[in-house]
């Protein structure tokens, strides 16, 4: 039976880059993966081109029950090294806003080139492989799955759990690294669906079914925290990147508070109307700060003309546009989720290496720890970082 000094099981972000820095420090690699092709997730990021990271990353951009757990594996491997590495690859990227970096052509020739890396450094990959278990022996680990006819074996001096969250089951998510971590009694978070859509309840989808796809520029805040970005309304609730943003803060049950104009007191501006011209209709002025079909939509409910309606109709207006309260039901889950929230807890894995502090050679990269970024490319450079760390020490 062959023998590998390395086994990681998941060929995503974290588990390729891990892969390929063992694999420059000499190590024999054994990569194994279900799906047919590594880096699916890579493949369909940020629109076909990879928001493969972000400039202004750092530990504040990340939620965890010990968001300071990041900052070691992110001072190992930052932004600047993987840009390193797209340059001498002649892959050329731009920056689209606030820090965030895309591929200029396409997703693919970023796992293109960590396959390039793997081949060059030896890496064995392995696809379509349905691993059935994995099991601890006198020095090292038994990874068990399902070939033809019987169940293979095979086995190696460390294992690295690189299987990412439950997000997006259709492309491969499984959760299969948090099976492993209980396994050896390490601890997990509670998990649940982040950067993900918000839903309302029946008659709010039907009252806002006629404004489905108006996007408007929002800062929508969930208790201390707030995200100015791009709203979408959808046919089932909320989306765009606020919305996506806040979910990964918001609990259910709670409220979020909306404004839909930032920058515009909309009650100081209604009155100073009014004062000018009291013949036109709040749905006019409305036009002027809001999407059209939003204006209209928000103006159905307050008809009249500025001169018919005193300071405290105004004022109802001007808090339904700069002060929207808003309780969502849910959220569209993991069905469409970006990122699992949650995941293997941080107190039992070493900061520096990714090692489990119980148990020696066991690691966990990626987004199976407890680790998560906001939207705008601080996953991936969380999955690289990881995996590279662990990559300089198995
Ligand atoms: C639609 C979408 C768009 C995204 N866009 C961005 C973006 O632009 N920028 C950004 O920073 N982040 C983005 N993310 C998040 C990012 O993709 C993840 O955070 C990142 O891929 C995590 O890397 P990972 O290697 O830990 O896990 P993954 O990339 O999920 O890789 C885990 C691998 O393990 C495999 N696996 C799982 N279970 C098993 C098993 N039992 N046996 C064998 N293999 C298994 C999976 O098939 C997968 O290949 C996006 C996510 C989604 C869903």
């Amino acid at each position: 039976m062959k023998q590998y000094d390395v086994i990681i099981i998941g060929a995503g972000a974290a588990g390729m880059m891990c892969a390929i820095e063992a694999g420059k420090r000499g190590r024999s690699v054994l990569l194994l993966e279900h799906n047919r092709n590594a880096g699916e997730k890579i493949r369909i990021s940020g629109g076909g081109r990879c928001n493969f990271t972000n400039l202004n990353t750092s530990y504040k951009n990340y939620l965890s029950a010990n968001p300071k757990f990041a900052i070691s594996a992110l001072s190992q491997f930052s932004p600047q090294d993987f840009i390193d590495l797209l340059e001498y690859y002649k892959i050329t990227w731009h920056e689209k806003a606030k820090g965030a970096l895309f591929c200029d052509e396409e997703a693919w020739q970023i796992i293109d080139m960590l396959k390039n890396e793997m081949d060059r450094v030896g890496v064995h990959l392995r696809t379509q492989t349905e691993i059935v278990g994995v099991e601890k022996i006198a020095d090292g680990f038994n990874v068990n799955w399902q070939g033809r006819e019987s169940v293979q074996s095979i086995s190696a001096s460390c294992l690295v759990v690189a299987c990412g969250g439950k997000s997006i089951p259709k492309m491969g998510a499984t959760g299969f690294g948090y099976k492993i971590a209980e396994q050896f009694g390490l601890r997990l978070t509670e998990t649940r669906a982040g950067l993900v859509p918000l839903t309302f309840e029946p008659s709010l989808k039907e009252q806002m079914s006629e404004i489905s796809g108006v996007s408007v520029d929002v800062k929508v805040t969930c208790g201390k925290i707030s995200f100015d970005e791009a709203m979408l309304f959808t046919h089932r609730g909320l989306s765009g990147p606020a919305i996506l943003q806040i979910s990964s803060y918001w609990r259910e049950g709670e409220e979020l508070l909306i404004n839909l104009a930032p920058d515009i007191d909309v009650f100081a501006k209604l009155k100073e109307e009014r004062a000018k011209n009291g013949k036109r209709e709040i749905s006019t002025i409305l036009a002027q700060i809001l999407p059209k079909r939003l204006a209209q939509q928000i103006g159905n409910q307050f008809e009249g003309r500025l001169a018919d309606v005193g300071d405290k109709i105004l004022q109802k207006v001007g808090e339904r546009v700069n002060a929207w309260r808003i309780k969502p039901t849910g959220s569209e889950g993991y069905r469409t989720a970006e990122v699992t929230l949650g995941g293997v807890d941080t107190r039992d894995i070493n900061a520096k290496t990714l090692e489990a502090k119980e148990i020696a050679g066991l690691y966990f990269i990626g987004e199976a720890v407890d680790v998560t970024g906001w939207l705008g490319g601080y996953n991936f450079q969380w999955a690289w970082s990881s995996g590279y760390s662990a990559g300089q020490v198995i």
